[in-house]
């Protein structure tokens, strides 16, 4: 992703600074980014013209004229992310705030048949069509796959965890009449979390689902890596000649730290496990728990160690290590020489819609940079 202001004009570099700073008002503006105060309000009157801010009331005057407060209109522009997995398919449409407007979650394998593509589709018009009356406002589709894609967001480089044909992305024009471009699952809630989080720093997102990946981000972008590899935290080896992995190899964190660890104990079923767990009778998954943990917190600290940020515990089990959050700062923090204080471990603002809406970013994202 590139950087933030390339393209720029006076409405555009106006439109950016109330999107990212919230709401403003026209003096602020006018004195932050060095506009005149006329030329400051002709933009913001056609901003308010063509839709894309609005008025929000004014702020509180310490004697004066109260100055109107500005903000975006959320719903100007959305973007649709739809994350295909093994056995879920998620879309959900989401605003210029990511407010999330409608979401669709179903338990489905994926098949790359027409039948698959058929329930796609019809779940992607239900609600776009139930939502959106004027479709140009609708920037694109952003499309979450377990595997790894390449630079031109159209290509499949790597995929085990779901079978894809090479002709994927083709196939896809048969069912999708808008823009449309893949995305890294991991990659994509990593980007989701960073930005609903506001981070400005370095972040370590680390998904924690039926497979394990992760994200680095600068602020609010990816670090791809020479070969958009960035981030597949999953194949570190924390035990040598361990378990195998579905890499091939032995010993990965994936094989140790994959919600599987987990739920096969519960016949494949995660919130049962953290129920049985919460409940404190079961020795047995209290024991399982500890040592998935320990073995987390053996690849948390090597992430902390490389790059000294925050990192976000996400995916499927991300979602419920809250209540389980200070035990596991413990043991993160017992590996490390430099810390006493573990709250650079946080765990995900998104319980199961983060790679969709991560994948929808990037036409936001897209979007504000060439406004
Ligand atoms: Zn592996």
């Amino acid at each position: 992703m590139n950087d933030f202001f390339t393209k720029s004009t006076i409405s555009g570099d106006i439109y950016r600074f109330l999107y990212f700073n919230g709401q403003s008002s026209r003096q602020e503006i006018s004195n932050t980014l060095g506009i005149s105060l006329p030329t400051t309000t002709r933009n913001l009157n056609a901003l308010q013209e063509e839709g894309m801010i609005e008025n929000a009331g004014e702020f509180e005057s310490t004697g004066g004229r109260k100055a109107t407060i500005y903000q975006c209109v959320s719903n100007s522009r959305c973007a649709v992310g739809i994350d295909i997995t093994r056995n879920h398919l998620t879309i959900v449409l989401i605003d210029l705030a990511l407010n999330i407007i409608d979401s669709k979650r179903m338990r489905i394998p994926f098949r790359e048949t027409h039948e698959y593509f058929s329930i796609l589709q019809e779940e992607f018009e239900t609600i776009v069509s139930a939502n959106i009356a004027d479709r140009s406002r609708l920037l694109g589709i952003g499309i979450s796959l377990p595997a790894i894609i390449g630079e031109d967001h159209k290509t499949v480089t790597y995929a085990t965890v779901i079978p894809l044909s090479l002709n994927i992305y083709s196939f896809f024009s048969n069912y999708i009449h808008e823009p449309y471009l893949f995305f890294n699952d991991a990659n994509s809630a990593g980007l989701a979390e960073s930005w609903k989080g506001d981070y400005t720093d370095s972040v370590v997102y680390l998904s924690l689902s039926s497979s394990v990946g992760g994200a680095y981000m600068n602020g609010r972008s990816i670090h791809a890596g020479d070969n958009n590899r960035g981030g597949e935290f999953g194949h570190i080896t924390i035990v040598p000649h361990g378990k195998r992995c579905y890499c091939g190899r032995n010993g990965c964190l994936d094989a140790y730290c994959n919600a599987n660890a987990l739920t096969d104990f519960t016949e494949g079923n995660l919130k049962e496990f953290f129920e049985i767990l919460k409940s404190e009778k079961n020795k047995g998954i209290i024991n399982i728990f500890n040592e998935y943990m320990e073995n987390l917190a053996i690849a948390v600290n090597s992430l902390r160690m490389c790059f000294d940020c925050d990192i976000i515990l996400g995916g499927n089990v991300g979602a419920y290590m809250s209540d389980y959050l200070d035990d596991f700062r413990k043991k993160a923090i017992k590996l490390n020489p430099f810390e006493k204080d573990g709250s650079y471990i946080q765990v995900c603002h998104y319980r199961t819609s983060a790679s969709a809406v991560g994948a929808a970013i990037y036409y936001i994202d897209e979007f504000l940079q060439n406004f």
